[in-house]
């Protein structure tokens, strides 16, 4: 049993920006599901904004395990049906791995519920990234630290909710900090957010960078059947209790009926 990824795309900067284009000429997400393959229990495809329905049918969903998703130009253009349709495979159990820019994307905030803001700067600084959780198996195989020779800061603070681990920390060369990979539990899904990968440097050609994807779909697989009750608020009858209980007290609801949703 191989893992399925599906890596997202926005699709925008490579066909605009001439660097962009000549870092990733069959796209960024054509990188990164080929750094995924290298993973031979990993098979990779890939879907971008302007696909039909964003690449994102009911049909790929459910036969996708672990979603990697990169935009930054263009958050506004993915539909909100999209997103909803995202965040419900989540809550069943697909793993979500959110990437760089990806922290302003609707499912991102939606499936955190703050701002998600951070303070930037775009001039190819040199960025450390110290891991924090050497035994997280994210962090696999990984040195104490690794270096990008040229990235883009991003600084604290990044408001997002307390994560349930931090696996890496970066410091950058102006002297800022950022937890830079962090996981969450949603529902029944592992979500890793992970925050190299700006477009006008080669990241996603880096071996460590690499090895931390691969790392994190395996981690973010989760083996179980979806957990489509987790939508389900069942009115549950008074003779189905557990033990014998007899009703008192005022009703609002009929027997049975629906509650509100
Ligand atoms: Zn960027």
């Amino acid at each position: 049993m191989t893992i399925r990824a599906t890596v997202w795309g926005e699709n925008i900067h490579e066909h605009v920006n001439e660097v962009v284009g000549k870092l990733y000429p069959e796209g960024m997400h054509e990188t990164i599901a080929q750094s995924l393959r290298q993973d031979k229990n990993i098979t990779a495809r890939t879907a971008v904004l302007q696909d039909a329905e964003h690449g994102l049918t009911d049909s790929v969903l459910s036969q996708t395990d672990v979603l990697l998703w990169w935009g930054h130009k263009d958050h506004s253009a993915v539909a909100e049906d999209i997103v909803e349709r995202v965040a419900r495979r989540v809550w069943e159990g697909m793993g979500l791995i959110v990437l760089h820019s990806g922290h302003y994307s609707k499912i991102f905030k939606k499936l955190m519920g703050t701002p998600c803001s951070l303070h930037w700067r775009e001039a190819g600084e040199r960025e450390r990234i110290w891991v924090t959780s050497p035994n997280h198996p994210i962090a696999a195989g990984l040195p104490p630290f690794f270096e990008l020779e040229n990235e883009e800061m991003y600084g604290e603070h990044f408001s997002v909710p307390e994560p349930l681990e931090t696996v890496f920390i970066s410091w950058f060369q102006g002297g800022e900090v950022f937890r830079s990979g962090l996981t969450y539990k949603r529902g029944a899904g592992s979500i890793f957010y992970f925050r190299p990968g700006h477009e006008t440097y080669p990241t996603y050609h880096d071996v460590n960078v690499g090895k931390v994807l691969r790392n994190a779909v395996t981690w973010a697989y989760n083996p179980a059947a979806p957990l489509t009750s987790i939508h389900d608020a069942p009115n549950t009858p008074v003779e189905q209790s557990h033990e014998p209980i007899v009703e008192r007290g005022g009703k609002l609801h009929k027997p049975g009926e629906a509650g509100y949703k």
